[in-house]
């Protein structure tokens, strides 16, 4: 008799390029003078003209400050900046797009071959290659009533700049680090709020998945409706193991346009394609070539702001961590909101230590995303107000802790709420001698290991006196109190 040959599962690793369309804020429109408004809260229909409703014998003219937009962006992403830009007609046909077609850039992209840093877990940097960043406009949007469809054009004509990175993703992780990483140059660099809920920032991962040392390209899938970075990492770690399993089982992966329920954890299938799309790109005659200059290219240049890395780099001088510098800068609000706290005289660590440990745990308990930073009740300056509190030994840790809990509810500056909350350290030592004697004589066991030699018990017993104080004991002075008798009782 023979014996089955175990077959070893293969191991895949994914393959991933990112599309991302982000909106560019600018004042006005990208072909037509109406106004940007936000399209989640703006009464429907009430920013339109005769271009962005497509009517028949107007004419577009390119918004220069959205060129610029997409200058920045492409400078910012390491891309060269195209001379010359040609416009081209992306035929058609969806409700929401009533000329039938779309004005985007298709051989001539404002910006090519660039690329965005990625941060490893391993504190290791990956460099994801930029592939094009063109400008285009945005649609109307549907909204589904019941049986019906509504339409609102005030989206339509807004400008967008599609970002496409080559497929040099290779984990869900990695999707996510890529993101998290344009999202806050975009937001750095004043062109697009980052808010996916809203959808002026959305973000599309082509997905496939190959033998682990294959250098092919499979059939890979897209995955839309994506409302967060979280829903991203979600998204394409289901996607990845599901091809997998495809492969695996001897099965192929079909070409399709994927939907996210984020309920369900699944992606769903919303269309398959069969071959490409046939968009019948050509230049649109209603728009000459845009030709951009090196001066202009320059002046941009002159007027980019710090960017991420630079940002974090510059707190990593001031002292901080990598990670923990990685993490103040993921967010420019938050950035901002530390820096705010050093010029109101916090010391960086310190500052740090209180915005990712403390303020993140109590926004994150509020449901507060950290871009929402600046809405919380404690301000920078009191923020610095309460370390200072602390190194002024006029605030314990555990005191200081409750203090922010104080101001984050309700109004009050630190010192005001260390006396109404009886914070103040005590200067009575004599409260201090009775809790150290206390708390060692409900402890024997861990006095006698502690005089046996056991040194780390200190910290246990410290930890009890301190809570006697209910934050009012100063640190320094317990500690002394308690090792000098502790020093007499195993004589
Ligand atoms: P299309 O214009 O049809 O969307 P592109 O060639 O422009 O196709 O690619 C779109 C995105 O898909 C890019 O981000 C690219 O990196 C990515 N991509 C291309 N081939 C693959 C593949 N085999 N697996 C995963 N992603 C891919
Ligand atoms: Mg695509
Ligand atoms: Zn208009």
């Amino acid at each position: 008799m023979t014996e089955a040959t175990p077959t070893m599962p293969t191991a895949y690793e994914a393959v991933i390029g990112l599309e991302v369309h982000a909106e560019l804020e600018t004042r006005s429109k990208m072909f037509c003078g109406c106004a940007v408004v936000d399209s989640t809260t703006a009464p429907p229909n009430t920013v339109v003209c005769p271009v962005c409703l497509g009517m028949p014998g107007v004419l577009p003219v390119i918004n220069r400050r959205a060129v610029e937009f997409g200058i920045r962006v492409g400078l910012a992403l390491n891309c060269q900046i195209a001379a010359a830009n040609v416009f081209a007609r992306k035929s058609y046909f969806y409700p929401d797009l009533p000329k039938g077609y779309q004005i985007s850039q298709y051989e001539m992209p404002i910006a090519v071959n660039g690329w965005l840093e990625i941060d490893l877990p391993d504190g290791a940097t990956k460099r994801i290659r930029i592939r094009r960043a063109h400008l285009e406009e945005d649609t109307g949007k549907l909204v589904h009533v019941g049986d019906s469809s509504l339409i609102d054009y005030n989206r339509s004509g807004v400008p967008l700049l599609e970002i496409v990175s080559e497929p040099d993703i290779r984990s869900a992780d990695e999707a996510e680090a890529y993101a998290r990483k344009l999202r806050a140059i975009l937001q750095y660099l004043d062109v697009n709020s980052g808010d996916m809920s809203k959808g002026v920032l959305r973000v599309e991962p082509n997905i496939s998945v190959r033998p682990v040392g294959s250098d092919e390209f499979r059939t890979r899938t897209e995955v839309k409706n994506l409302n967060s970075i979280r829903s991203l990492q979600r998204a394409s770690a289901y996607e990845i193991e599901r091809q997998a399993k495809v492969w695996e089982s001897g099965g192929q992966v079909a070409q399709a346009t994927l939907g996210w329920d984020e309920v369900r954890g699944q992606t769903v299938t919303q269309r398959t394609k069969e071959s490409a799309d046939d968009y019948r790109y050509f230049p649109e005659p209603d728009l000459p070539p845009l030709f951009i200059t090196p001066e202009w290219i320059e002046d941009v240049r002159r007027t980019m702001p710090e960017l991420p890395d630079a940002r974090r780099d510059r707190l990593i001088g001031l002292g901080l961590s990598r990670y923990d510098a990685s993490v103040i800068v993921a967010e420019k609000a938050v950035a901002d909101y530390f820096e705010k706290a050093l010029a109101a005289g916090a010391e960086p660590k310190k500052a740090a230590n209180w915005v990712i440990n403390e303020l993140f745990a109590r926004m994150n308990k509020a449901g507060l995303p950290g871009e929402r930073i600046a809405d919380v009740r404690v301000t920078p300056g009191a923020l610095a107000g309460l370390i200072r509190l602390v190194d002024e030994g006029r605030a314990n840790h555990s005191a200081a802790k409750q203090i922010l809990d104080a101001m984050y509810a309700e109004d009050g500056a630190p010192d005001e709420w260390l006396s109404r909350l009886g914070l103040e350290q005590t200067q009575d030592s004599g409260l201090i001698s009775e809790a150290v004697e206390r708390v060692l004589a409900a402890s024997a066991a861990e006095v006698a290991r502690y005089c046996a030699g056991e040194e780390k018990i200190l910290k246990f017993l410290l930890g009890q006196v301190m809570r006697e104080g209910k934050g009012k004991f100063p640190a320094a002075a317990v500690q002394e109190l308690l090792t000098a008798t502790l020093r007499e009782r195993c004589g």
